[in-house]
């Protein structure tokens, strides 16, 4: 297998030498027959674990009567899944479905242009992002990125992204030409780091009063990731423009952008092949339902203190090495002393039958499956324990 992707594949990603062939919830099982406690759920894709049951049935009866028709027809789970998402959302808005995180910024990114065109006025495009940002890898997206390093190469790039280092910088760069800011709640990528929610309520005010769209890449913070359906609803914000993927399916692509400019889009603006077809929102909707049944019954905020507090009370038995914990529900990072010392965790950890991440420079980053049982968390960090007395 390691000869095919030798000789096949692109190497874009920095493989480790695994083959996982099974799963149940939180564990994953490889080809030796290990297991493993998964505290990555394929970076916060599957949100209600490997081998979900219900997941399973609901994508299999779907795949026995259609998997796919084009988007000049109803889709009803498509309609289904739109309103489930704009009502667990409590916002005002409507849907449009794509295939990734990058697509649905994407579609965010062709709002906010579509928005800044107005008849007899100079056109506003430029959309302010903050750096150590992370918005996904197609072209546009990439540039929308406040990474430098991710866009030596791929240039030229569409105009009109600005970068502020962070929140409070962001007003002092808009001039008449800016028509939207894209920010995370929570930076993934760019290690874990929530922003301030007081700054946040301040911008969106800003924003609001300047008629600046605000668009929060919600793609990795949706989906209960941090406790609320949404982390806008965490934050206490209404957003004009929301992006949505890697939980939303449990593991099945796809993307959502949803909008309060309910009128921004006509017929042919803009479209996706894929996009919303019933396997996609079938699942969709079957991990809707799961989520919101442990929301509901206090399940999912009782997983997710346990996992905080097992997080912290892990911290603090190594001070030397873990000199911060951030992140919110379970969506949490520790700053490692060095970037050395990271990579040598991550492997002991493998060793030791635990998958964890790395985010940013040093931050070693936890994005459970939301199903996660008190049992596997437990099991999880005893590992760690071990993977720590190996260092
Ligand atoms: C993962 C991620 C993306 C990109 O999603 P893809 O599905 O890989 O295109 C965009 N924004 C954020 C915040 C992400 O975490």
């Amino acid at each position: 297998m390691t000869k095919n992707f030798e000789n096949y594949v692109l190497p874009t990603y920095a493989r480790q030498n695994i083959n996982f062939v099974a799963g149940k919830n939180a564990v994953l099982i490889d080809s030796e027959g290990k297991e493993y406690i998964d505290f990555a759920a394929g970076i916060a894709v599957c949100s209600v674990g490997h081998a979900n049951e219900r997941l399973t049935k609901a994508i299999c009866d779907q795949v026995s009567k259609v998997i796919h028709v084009s988007n000049l027809y109803y889709i009803e789970p498509q309609a289904e899944c739109a309103r489930r998402i704009v009502e667990m959302s409590g916002y005002d808005m409507k849907c449009f479905f794509g295939n990734s995180g990058a697509e649905a910024n994407e579609g965010a990114i062709k709002i906010a242009r579509k928005y800044g065109e107005v008849d007899g006025q100079p056109k506003r495009y430029k959309i302010i992002t903050l750096d150590h940002s992370f918005h996904g890898r197609t072209i546009t997206a990439l540039k929308a990125t406040g990474q430098e390093s991710m866009h030596n190469y791929f240039g030229p790039f569409p105009d009109g992204f600005v970068y502020a280092k962070n929140i409070d910088e962001i007003e002092s760069l808009i001039d008449e030409h800016t028509v939207a800011v894209m920010i995370e709640l929570v930076q993934g990528e760019g290690g874990v780091q929530p922003q301030d929610r007081a700054k946040v309520q301040a911008l969106s005010a800003m924003l609001k009063s300047r008629d600046v769209l605000l668009m929060v890449d919600e793609v990795q913070t949706g989906i209960y990731r941090t406790g609320e359906f949404l982390a806008s609803n965490l934050y206490g914000i209404e957003p004009d423009v929301i992006t949505l993927a890697k939980g939303l399916g449990g593991g099945v692509p796809i993307g959502v952008v949803m909008t309060g400019k309910k009128d921004i889009f006509s017929p042919g603006d803009h479209g996706s092949t894929f996009g919303g077809n019933y396997l996609s929102t079938a699942a969709a909707n079957e991990v809707l339902d799961i989520l919101e049944e442990m929301k509901e019954s206090g399940a999912l905020d009782e997983h997710l203190l346990y996992f905080e507090t097992s997080l912290a009370k892990f911290a603090k038995a190594h001070p030397a090495i873990f000199l911060e914990h951030v992140g919110l529900g379970m969506m949490r990072g520790l700053r490692v002393v060095d970037g050395d010392t990271l990579g040598k965790i991550i492997n002991a950890a493998r060793e030791a039958g635990v998958i964890v991440l790395k985010a940013g420079r040093n931050t070693l980053r936890f994005l459970p499956p939301l199903t996660i049982t008190k049992s596997d968390i437990d099991e999880g960090f005893a590992r760690l324990e071990k993977a720590m007395a190996a260092l």
